[in-house]
């Protein structure tokens, strides 16, 4: 039955080995032929695999498939920004981002069908949170923005950068990004040094511990506020995880993974977390530190509280930074006429979340300290 063929799309290369070793009976060699078929040239038909014998396609057929989400809305910014808007299920939507830059392309995915982390200035947080994405449909989002974009890894190629900052906390469903991670990387998948592979996180630190030991990639936080009172209004997860507690955890990632820096992105709310004091209680913070700020502009969305803060004030606390040491710059915002700068990100969601985090305190998923 069609339902019980094997989605190939996002098998770690093992497990595509083991696959096509035990239930077809070929070689490990098929396994990265597959393999670049899959992600070189996007192939999603086994028929068109002009290199792999007759008989081992017909074979495929049968108990595997290559299955990528259906692209629902595609739109394209002023600046050359597109979003797409993929479907989950017959309600569900999320979204993915391409960025091009002149020197680089950044791809934008989705870790979660919304988040539960209820940050109070996110318009993810307000749709709630549905389910996590499974690898399948978090590598598929770079599958179709390759088709979308005519692209393919290599020489020229356009998607440069990936990022984990779309919708959801990409490290409250570490069992299936992590293993999308390292398709990315893999040289027979996307073939992305691990500089160029990002995951941002609001501050799980228990699988920041988890993900030192296993995985290989660039580490952003959300940081947002310069002090544990602050900090805990606007990124709730801070009331289980403090700022020195996910700080020393960030130092242990680098060290760990010999990594150069962390990127820390800090949101520019009018009025609440502006101020001159606080871009000094930041370096304080990050001081002496393998450290690098990221300002992003606040986007609004209907229905927020907050405003961006103007942009003398932007560049005033920018300039205090670098003042006291700190590298920080301002990230340009992208794509904001259609919705699809940072926060902006909605898709579609039925929130399932009895309790979130920000109004009660929960766990979104039972965590292991490693240490
Ligand atoms: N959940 C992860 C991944 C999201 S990344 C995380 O929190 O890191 C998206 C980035 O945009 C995060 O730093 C997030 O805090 C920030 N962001 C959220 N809402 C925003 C808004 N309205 N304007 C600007 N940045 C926002």
């Amino acid at each position: 039955m069609a339902s019980d063929r094997v989605n190939l799309l996002g098998l770690p290369r093992a497990e595509l080995e083991a696959f096509v070793a035990e239930r077809l009976g070929a070689k490990p060699f098929r396994a990265r032929q597959l393999m670049k078929w899959i992600y070189r040239r996007g192939a999603s038909d086994f028929a068109a695999m002009s290199d792999l014998a007759k008989d081992f396609r017909a074979q495929l057929e049968t108990v595997a498939k290559i299955s990528v989400p259906e692209i629902v809305t595609e739109q394209v910014s002023a600046d050359g920004t597109r979003k797409w808007m993929l479907r989950m299920d017959e309600v569900q939507g999320i979204e993915t981002v391409y960025i091009p830059e002149p020197d680089r392309g950044t791809l934008c995915i989705s870790s979660q069908v919304g988040c539960a982390m209820d940050c109070s200035f996110c318009a993810t947080a307000q749709q709630g949170f549905n389910r996590n994405l499974s690898v399948a449909e978090i590598v598929g989002q770079v599958w179709l923005a390759q088709r979308e974009l005519g692209d393919s890894p290599g020489e020229g190629r356009k998607i440069t950068n990936i990022v984990l900052m779309g919708m959801g906390e990409p490290l409250a469903n570490y069992r299936n990004v992590v293993p999308a991670m390292r398709i990315f990387l893999d040289d027979l998948g996307y073939d992305l040094s691990r500089r160029r592979v990002t995951l941002s996180t609001s501050g799980l630190v228990p699988q920041i511990y988890k993900l030192a030991e296993e995985c290989n990639v660039a580490l952003a936080v959300s940081l947002h506020a310069p002090n544990d009172e602050l900090r805990n209004e606007l990124v709730p997860i801070n009331r289980i995880h403090p700022i020195d507690e996910l700080l020393t955890a960030c130092w242990h990632y680098l060290d760990k993974q010999n990594g150069r820096s962390i990127t820390f992105e800090y949101v520019m709310l009018d009025g609440i977390n502006d101020r001159p004091e606080h871009a000094k209680q930041l370096a304080r913070l990050l001081r002496g530190r393998p450290a690098k700020l990221n300002l992003i502009p606040f986007n609004v969305f209907p229905g927020t509280r907050y405003r961006r803060s103007p942009a003398a004030a932007i560049v005033r606390f920018r300039d205090v930074l670098n003042d006291q040491g700190i590298i920080a710059t301002i990230r340009r915002t992208r794509g904001d006429d259609i919705d699809a700068a940072c926060g902006q990100l909605a898709g579609r969601v039925t929130d399932r979340t009895l309790v979130r985090l920000g109004k009660k305190l929960v766990s979104p998923e039972p965590t292991v300290v490693l240490r």
